[in-house]
């Protein structure tokens, strides 16, 4: 018979695995602190946590490291975890390019690179190529546990299949888990890119705890969202939860790929915005650019200038994203929401006009308790959230994948 996820039990292996990946966690968003500190935090007795630090030190996951400052300025011995006998590497998969990195499960970079493809190469080649780099980094770093991988959704993660990719169709053929899962002798893990978004503002991006929900807005070529509510990667039952690029702000609007109308993401998506953009102010496009990040940048650039048809566009597409966050907010109750990706460029200039319309539409007691941020994460968060991926895994089962002397 079937063990049923919902209602299983817990056996003591499992509760002792349990409360060691809590206080993995906690040291983790701390990077130092003490025994006394964990128990506080963790509502361990100090007898438990004598116990299960001293395993896993023994473990040579976490180390000593000198005194911290305690209540009535006790002094007590500072504990930390060994970061660097754990790196992940982080890959990013998206429409015109693939990039990957070498990360420690506290989110330092050690190595970045990125490849370009165009949609004419060959899926096989591109996986190929993926694959023999992925191979490369794992023969440079030998402390690397876990592979994180993100990928564009909707992506059904128990197939492996990204369900539709705007303009990649033949992607849809590629089964990212018969690719990649046995390929390396480490685990490797895949979720889509949003959700990698949220997990890489979870656990990187220092918004101070504790944190109950938070929300990660991706606006660009796609746009999309993953919600963390409690510690826990919200996924539904196909792994597509809060796909809110494909919620209809417009039910007669024009048709999308995903057979919806008027979906979000055909009004603040970078196709959307520069497909304006072009229009409007043609002249900002006579160089030729780079990419679509460059090209965005150009119109909030414009805009920072004062030029009145950049700021009408920025502010419209601020709009959209406020439309955004209202559905946000009302659908899945974020502490707080980031908005990341090419289209968080605009920073400042968004951030009024997005949180007017979410005052303007959601109740004052709720409206005032959630904060919007634009992302301050100096790594791309979808290629840091692919590390996030990997390091949100292995810090859940420490003793089956963090580093054992
Ligand atoms: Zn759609």
């Amino acid at each position: 018979m079937k063990k049923i996820k919902e209602v299983a039990g817990n056996n003591t292996s499992d509760l002792v695995e349990m409360n060691r990946s809590a206080i993995v966690r906690i040291l983790q968003q701390m990077d130092v602190c003490s025994r006394a500190d964990i128990a506080k935090m963790t509502g361990l007795t100090q007898a438990s946590i004598t116990k299960i630090v001293a395993v896993l030190i023994d473990m040579g996951i976490v180390t000593e490291v000198g005194f911290v400052k305690g209540e009535g300025n006790r002094r007590s011995i500072g504990l930390r975890l060994n970061a660097e006998k754990n790196l992940v590497i982080g890959v990013k998969f998206s429409r015109h390019v693939f990039s990957m990195g070498v990360f420690d499960i506290c989110g330092k970079v050690y190595t970045q690179q990125e490849t370009e493809f165009s949609l004419e190469d060959f899926a096989t080649d591109v996986v190929a190529d993926m694959k023999n780099q992925i191979h490369s980094l794992l023969d440079k770093y030998e402390n690397v546990v876990a592979i994180g991988l993100a990928v564009p959704g909707p992506y059904l993660r128990k197939e492996g299949r990204i369900a539709m990719v705007t303009r990649m169709s033949s992607w849809q053929n590629v089964n990212f888990i018969d690719e990649f899962k046995n390929e390396f002798d480490k685990p490797l893990f895949i979720e889509q890119d949003a959700n990698a978004g949220a997990l890489a503002e979870w656990w990187f991006g220092n918004h101070g705890r504790p944190i109950n929900s938070l929300a990660y807005f991706l606006a660009g070529e796609g746009v999309g969202s993953g919600i963390v509510d409690h510690d826990r990667l919200l996924l539904g039952n196909l792994g597509i939860a809060s796909e809110i690029g494909h919620i209809s702000i417009d039910v007669n609007g024009p048709t999308c790929e995903c057979g919806n109308k008027g979906c979000l993401e055909l009004y603040c998506s970078t196709t959307a915005m520069l497909k304006k953009a072009e229009k409007s102010l043609p002249e900002l496009f006579e160089r030729d650019f780079e990419n679509r990040w460059e090209a965005c940048n150009r119109v909030f650039e414009a805009a920072k200038e004062g030029n009145e048809k950049a700021l009408k566009l920025t502010e419209e597409i601020a709009e959209y994203l406020g439309y955004g966050c209202v559905t946000l907010i009302n659908a899945y109750d974020p502490e707080i929401i980031v908005i990341g990706d090419s289209i968080s460029q605009g920073g400042d200039l968004l951030l009024p006009t997005i949180n007017r319309i979410v005052k303007e539409r959601i109740l004052p007691d709720i409206s005032k308790r959630v904060q919007i941020k634009i992302s301050k994460l100096t790594v791309d968060p979808t290629l840091y959230g692919a590390a996030a991926i990997a390091t949100d895994k292995v810090l859940r089962k420490p003793s089956e994948y963090l580093v054992s002397n």
